[in-house]
């Protein structure tokens, strides 16, 4: 019978393992569920795809970007590897025939985002196939306490049973000991019957530093003068379009070269500005956090974080991008008071009121033929936004569309009302996720102001032991 490691070499093409994977694909191949949080880039995904090869059923990977799945996808198969992906990149010829496929027992590793569960169709033939092993694969989506909450991502629950409960592992780069917990109730797991595999959350080469400022010019004084220290590839990370366009404009004043990139630009602006970044030694780019999942280069330098972000865990995953060659980077972080309230106003806009549901379900209810025809900005209009990027909206319709409240799409003029509102979507939850929300910016402001070791901070956070200093924040390197 073949082994683990006769499968490290070929396909996969590697000499030894990393920490954790043998061990990791043991206990999944004893049928042992598990939970996996290792930083990005060590190997998270070899830990499902060699038992995929070993078992004898199909693996099912859930995860949420498709230009993500895509590229691993291809990866695999360029490795000889038996697996694809379906979603909604493909035409509906494609998808009929992959479906035909699944069904006829084809392929072992089958990559889908969480929204394809919501397709009866997919749902019938998932159930003919007999699944060894599900993955989910940034499982921190799964939480509603997690900073990228996925609503589909809460039916995987639903999904396990369906399937015959297949053994299950849930991979993230870090979870808090809260979110770890959460993660295992929505899959309907027990923690007694999940092992957990912590590999960690350490950068040595990482550089933490905080900088007080005040107003626009000083910001853009911090960056020139970090930028003329440092050199290399550098990101600097916007909360808001707005303010990195006016800091586009300043640094275009004093002829600084450099990128945009966020989520206002079309698909190909894009994809041009992450491209050139992505080949270049010198690169400076200004970004929302649009820029980010897929930005695997290793010699980035700097990472200036312009505005306070809402969380630790999106900061640790955005200034986990820099010095992945190993070599030293500095993570440098611009506090203006003032940008807290755009953070304040974030959370305000992730959790709609009950008042505005009702709202936005009787405005539906109203009109509706109008809101398919004239779509989500006569929509916005209708419910008297003031601001560009008050995303209360989407969030409800997402969610009216996860609880079954509505069917269809703005985007595809077919949306419609199926029942009233349920209990669920009612005050009290939404009050727990705002006031967890504002807990998560409130370790964003205690990290700023912290006098004692940063990192030290960061691991207490999501649950690590560590040592009493890092020599490497500005607090414990006595840089002011
Ligand atoms: P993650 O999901 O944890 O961010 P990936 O699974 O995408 O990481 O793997 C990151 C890179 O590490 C890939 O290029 C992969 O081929 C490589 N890798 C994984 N396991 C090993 C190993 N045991 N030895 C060498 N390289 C590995
Ligand atoms: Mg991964």
């Amino acid at each position: 019978m073949q082994q683990p490691r006769d499968l490290l070499q070929s396909p996969f093409g590697h000499q030894d393992f990393r920490a954790g994977q043998g061990e990791i694909i043991n206990t999944l191949l004893a049928g042992s569920h598990c939970l996996v949080m290792m930083p990005t880039g060590m190997g998270k995904s070899l830990c499902y795809q060699i038992p995929a090869l070993l078992n004898h059923g199909l693996t099912l990977v859930i995860s949420p970007l498709i230009a993500l799945m895509q590229d691993q996808v291809a990866s695999l198969r360029a490795k000889g590897v038996d697996a694809t992906f379906i979603n909604s990149s493909l035409t509906a010829a494609q998808r009929h025939q992959r479906y035909r496929e699944v069904a006829d027992g084809l392929y072992k590793l089958l990559y889908v985002t969480p929204e394809r569960f919501r397709k009866k169709e997919f749902l019938d033939i998932l159930v003919q196939r007999s699944i060894s092993l599900l993955a989910v694969d940034e499982a921190h989506c799964i939480s509603e306490w997690g900073h990228d909450f996925r609503p589909d991502y809460s039916r995987l629950n639903e999904i396990r049973r369906l399937t015959g409960n297949p053994t299950t592992i849930a991979l993230t780069a870090t979870a808090t000991p809260e979110v770890q917990d959460d993660i295992i109730k929505q899959l309907g797991l027990d923690p007694g019957e999940v092992t957990i595999f912590h590999q960690g959350i350490e950068r040595p080469n990482l550089i933490l530093k905080v900088q007080d400022i005040f107003g626009a010019d000083q910001k853009l004084e911090a960056i020139l003068d970090r930028r003329r220290q440092e050199g290399g590839n550098a990101i600097v990370y916007f909360c808001l379009i707005k303010s990195l366009e006016s800091m586009s404009r300043l640094l275009d004043d004093q002829h600084i070269p450099h990128l945009i990139y966020h989520g206002r630009l079309d698909a190909g602006q894009r994809r041009a500005a992450q491209k050139k970044f992505m080949a270049g030694q010198n690169n400076l780019i200004l970004a929302t956090n649009a820029f980010g999942m897929g930005v695997d280069k290793d010699n980035i330098r700097l990472v200036i974080h312009a505005e306070i972000p809402g969380s630790m865990e999106s900061y640790y995953q955005e200034i986990g991008r820099a010095g992945r060659d190993g070599q030293p980077a500095e993570c440098l972080l611009l506090y203006d008071q003032s940008d807290l309230l755009i953070q304040m106003d974030f959370i305000k806009w992730n959790n709609p009121e009950a008042d505005f549901h009702n709202r936005l379900w009787q405005m539906l209810n109203d009109n509706i033929d109008e809101a398919n025809s004239l779509g989500l900005e006569w929509l916005k209009d209708k419910m008297l936004f003031k601001h560009r990027s008050d995303s209360r909206l989407e969030t409800c319709l997402a969610l009216f569309e996860r609880h079954g409240v509505s069917e269809g799409s703005l985007k595809n003029r077919d949306i419609r009302l199926c029942t009233p509102l349920p209990p669920q979507l009612q005050a009290e939850k939404i009050g727990a996720k705002t006031l967890s929300e504002q807990k998560k910016l409130h370790l964003m402001v205690q990290y700023i102001k912290i006098h004692g070791c940063r990192k030290g901070l960061i691991h207490d956070y999501f649950g690590m032991d560590h040592a009493d200093t890092c020599n490497a924040c500005d607090n414990c390197l006595g840089i002011t």
